[in-house]
């Protein structure tokens, strides 16, 4: 069975390719397509912007028994009201990196919420099968914002976030607990058990 997943981040690839091991699924992406460019993410919630990210791909690939999935992800931090929430890859400027991302987290919470630093990762799933029905499949992972940042695996804000029940970051943590535990392998293991296999 072929899944298209509708992603260029490398990283993310790498986790869903990691939770199907064993499993009679082909993951292929957006990057083999050359000619395909990502819609603009203009929803308001996680799903939304699944939504559009999978729409556009499932109309681009034209599949006879086309599965498409898209994701949206991001991290939403109490003190912050929430934010950046969808705006996680873009937080600190439209191009910014990872790094720029989590200077201007610490420096926020420094100034809005030293203490409160209660955070958690969402992830929306959202899933096209064959016959163009809709499903949403999502995951959370609860946590703290640490104050530095610690860890070399990973990417985004892995390096800032511990979990509920940890004393390391997610980036210290590494791949085998994220493939366990984190917000997009909880919303990928519910589409995996909702898959006729
Ligand atoms: P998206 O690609 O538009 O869904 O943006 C997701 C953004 O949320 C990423 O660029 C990261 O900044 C953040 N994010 C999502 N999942 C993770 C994760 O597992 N670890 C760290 N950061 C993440």
């Amino acid at each position: 069975m072929d899944i298209w997943i509708a992603t260029s981040n490398s990283n993310k690839l790498k986790e869903f390719k990691d939770l199907i091991t064993g499993k009679n699924i082909l993951i292929k992406s957006q990057n083999e397509l050359d000619y395909y460019t990502s819609p603009e993410e203009t929803g308001e919630t996680f799903f939304d912007n699944a939504k559009i990210k999978a729409t556009s791909f499932y109309k681009t690939l034209n599949l006879e028994n086309g599965l498409v999935l898209a994701e949206d992800s991001g991290l939403v931090v109490e003190g912050l009201g929430g934010l950046p929430g969808i705006h996680s890859a873009r937080y600190a400027g439209p191009n910014a990196r990872d790094t720029e991302n989590n200077a201007k987290l610490l420096k926020m919470l420094k100034f809005k919420s030293p203490n409160n630093r209660k955070a958690h990762f969402y992830c929306s799933i959202c899933f096209i099968d064959a016959g163009g029905e809709v499903k949403e499949y999502t995951g959370q992972l609860d946590g703290q914002i640490a104050k530095k940042l610690t860890g070399t695996t990973g990417f985004g804000y892995d390096p800032l976030f511990i979990p509920d029940g940890e004393t390391q970051s997610l980036a210290e943590l590494g791949p085998a607990f994220k493939n366990k535990h984190s917000h997009r392998s909880k919303a990928f293991k519910k589409f995996i058990a909702d898959l006729p296999l």
